[in-house]
């Protein structure tokens, strides 16, 4: 009983605790944006089997001047809960548009053929969101299908306002994927309600396709619906090069992981763009040195 209630004690102050420390964390993050703490890092989405680079998934980061370097996972879930997550999310959309337009500039048809970034539920509930995404793409000058939107089933899981947004952003001409797909709420009942292009599979999924059947099951199955409706699908979280002729096999096209590139800052991925510049044909000839 004696240790029942000083358990129970210790319970409720670790509660306490933890939202003293989101708290804290919500106030830090108010300052991060305006003290340059936020930045992107951007993964590359390949094609299968030989892992070109198809497009890049924009993935925010954020260095705190005592913590180091939080993880998304932690913040972004203080970020929703605060508000925040509106100001960071317009952020990070339009840094990433602007990012890519330059990569257009300057690497032409080396450039990703598209950029990803990932918009949370409270954005979806913003009225003025789709809005918001209309008037990066002018301010950018990005071309709307240049630019994927990375949604969540738990998002949109309940139908209402946040698939109207969805809606008027696709009627933009913006594509939009499903993330994490086979994890939240719903999954199959959304994909009649919803407007999805691309189902993302989540690593969860990923990670058995090279071990049994069974392990592999879902994986295949998703394949199967994904080609059934026309959807497009990407396998998250592929590590290994079994996984990645496994899912090729199983009729993916697309993949993201470890295995073939981590998540990049943009001076790391232009090393990768220039790898893909075309070369100059042997005829080409270096411009005479300056005597
Ligand atoms: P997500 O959108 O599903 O992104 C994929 C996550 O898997 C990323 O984690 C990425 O670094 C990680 N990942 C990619 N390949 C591999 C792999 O081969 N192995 C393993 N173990 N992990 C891999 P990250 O960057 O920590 O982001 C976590 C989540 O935070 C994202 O999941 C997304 O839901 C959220 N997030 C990240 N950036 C943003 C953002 O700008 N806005 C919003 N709303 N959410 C974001
Ligand atoms: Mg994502
Ligand atoms: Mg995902
Ligand atoms: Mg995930």
């Amino acid at each position: 009983k004696e240790q029942g209630k000083s358990g129970y004690r210790w319970y409720s102050e670790s509660m306490d605790a933890r939202a003293v420390e989101h708290a804290r964390m919500g106030a830090d993050l108010q300052r991060a944006l305006a003290r340059e703490e936020l930045f992107l890092l951007y993964q590359p989405v390949v094609t299968l089997p030989h892992g070109d680079v198809y497009g890049v998934e924009t993935l925010i980061r954020w260095r705190h001047p005592e913590r180091g370097l939080v993880s998304p996972a932690e913040f972004i879930p203080v970020a929703e809960r605060n508000g925040m997550i509106v100001q960071i999310g317009d952020w990070v959309l339009r840094e990433a548009c602007r990012q890519m337009v330059e990569w257009q500039r300057d690497y032409g048809v080396a450039a990703p053929s598209r950029v990803a970034v990932n918009v949370s539920a409270r954005q979806l509930r913003e009225p003025a969101f789709a809005r918001t995404v209309a008037d990066v793409l002018a301010e950018t000058g990005l071309r709307p299908g240049d630019l994927l939107v990375e949604i969540t089933e738990t998002a949109v899981f309940d139908g209402g306002p946040a698939v109207e947004t969805v809606q008027a952003i696709q009627s933009l001409g913006v594509a939009i994927a499903l993330d994490d797909f086979g994890t939240g709420h719903s999954s199959l009942g959304l994909l009649r309600t919803c407007p999805v292009d691309i189902l993302k599979v989540d690593k969860l999924f990923v990670d058995g396709v090279a071990g049994t059947a069974e392990e592999a099951a879902i994986a295949t199955s998703i394949a199967q619906i994904a080609h059934a409706l026309g959807l497009g699908a990407v396998a998250e979280g592929v590590e290994t090069t079994a996984q990645a002729a496994k899912l090729y096999q199983m009729g993916y096209r697309l993949a993201q992981g470890f295995h073939f590139a981590r998540p990049l800052s943009p001076g790391d991925l232009a090393v990768m763009l220039e790898a893909r510049l075309p070369r100059r044909g042997p005829d080409a000839m270096e411009p005479p040195a300056l005597a």
